[in-house]
């Protein structure tokens, strides 16, 4: 049975991995809503607590509805562990800071979700920890950055929100030869177009907020590596300061991994055509979605990544005005910062999730007034293209 289960396709572990049936054999992974577990025994309370024998001890440390969350993202990811979190900056937090000490030095690209991008700026210095930002795109700029105290480095790819593509294995070998760690936030490409590990990063982490729910219901995240450095890393670190994930959270996102294949297909073969759509369109200066021809990293894209996108980056010729006006003549497509729903989001990074980015930070990250990030939804093809063509004639 074992060697057969290891050779599933994606599709099927993402139905089947890691379940976990009660004695009642539910169809439907059950919902273990506990804060607790109890003992037959005080000999059995204190064998579970010595960890002689296996079990749930607290919810905090482990839960049955998690634990196969968690097992079914190590299905997908090809990872040995994984610990769940009750959001991606749960996530990304622990990913960066649990292996490091006061002294370390991170370099990361700068094109960064807002948030991992405090965490790295603002927060690690205040515990002793330095960071270099670099443009993630040229493998010269890593090495450049790196100094003898370089413990991590970070990156996601395709970016938020113009959707560069960093080579993640030349990235990871640099990492790798130093002794150093590389994490990296796969948030964009999903676990089924982009393979970190496999590239040879050591870390990878996910808001399973986005895709993995992918109907806007509840925050979560992971970080999956191996055994070792979770235990070494994460285990202490989950058990003590509590970042862990709800069972019902755990539960929703289960039920966003049997569809995820069906819907990121879906996504991405719409946002592909809606991309060439945008490319005719007089309006747009510039559409970036990695998959088309003239994708600045288009090299980089096929040799790492399975598919293109579900996201799209356009820049439209007028500025924040025609901007604006594109967004307000929407109807289908809603106005929202969030990515990767059921739902098509358009977003305008500069007065939204990069506002609180200096204008030359901006600048360097291509992000200006006309600049929009559209996260494309299950809504028919043909009636997103239609609304967007409409917008685009009216903020004209
Ligand atoms: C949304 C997002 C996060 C943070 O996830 P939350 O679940 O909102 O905490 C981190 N990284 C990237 C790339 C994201 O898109």
């Amino acid at each position: 049975m074992t060697s057969r289960k290891r050779n599933w396709k994606p599709a099927t572990q993402l139905v089947h991995s890691g379940t976990l049936r009660s004695p009642h054999g539910e169809t439907s992974e059950a919902i273990y809503l506990t804060q607790g577990y109890v003992y037959d025994t005080a000999e059995a309370a204190e064998a579970r607590f010595k960890g002689e024998e296996p079990g749930f001890i607290y919810s905090r440390y482990a839960n049955p509805t998690v634990d196969m969350f968690e097992k079914r993202m190590c299905a997908l990811e090809g990872a040995e562990d994984a610990r769940a979190t009750s959001s991606g900056m749960a996530a990304v937090t622990a990913a960066i800071l649990c292996g490091l000490q006061a002294g370390d030095h991170i370099v990361a690209a700068r094109a960064l979700f807002g948030s991992c991008r405090w965490v790295i700026e603002t927060l690690a210095p205040r515990y002793g920890i330095e960071s270099t930002l670099v443009d993630g795109t040229d493998i010269g700029n890593w090495e450049q950055a790196c100094r003898p105290n370089t413990k991590l480095f970070f990156l996601e790819s395709p970016t938020n929100p113009t959707l560069e593509v960093i080579d993640i294995a030349a990235v990871a070998e640099l990492a790798t030869s130093r002794g150093a760690r590389l994490v990296v936030d796969n948030v964009f490409a999903t676990p089924l177009q982009q393979k970190p590990l496999q590239l040879g990063a050591h870390v990878v982490v996910y808001s399973a907020t986005k895709h993995i729910d992918g109907q806007g219901r509840c925050l979560g995240g992971i970080v999956l590596s191996d055994k070792e450095w979770i235990d070494k890393n994460l285990h202490d670190y989950f058990r003590h300061t509590g970042p862990s994930l709800s069972p019902f959270n755990a539960w929703t996102l289960l039920k966003g991994l049997e569809t995820l294949p069906v819907r990121v297909r879906q996504q991405t073969e719409s946002a592909a055509e809606i991309a060439g759509f945008l490319a005719t369109r007089p309006e747009i200066a510039r559409v970036i979605y990695p998959g088309r021809a003239d994708h600045p990293q288009a090299a980089v894209v096929a040799k790492q990544m399975a598919g293109g996108s579900t996201l799209i980056c356009l820049e439209l010729k007028g500025g924040k005005k025609t901007a604006f006006a594109f967004q307000n003549a929407l109807e289908v497509v809603k106005i929202s910062n969030n990515l990767g729903d059921a739902k098509s989001l358009i977003t305008h990074p500069a007065t939204t999730t990069h506002k609180n980015l200096t204008d030359d930070a901006r600048a360097e990250l291509g992000i200006g007034g006309g600049t929009l990030r559209l996260s494309v939804g299950l809504e028919d093809t043909d009636d997103l293209i239609a609304d967007i063509g409409e917008a685009l004639d009216r903020a004209g």
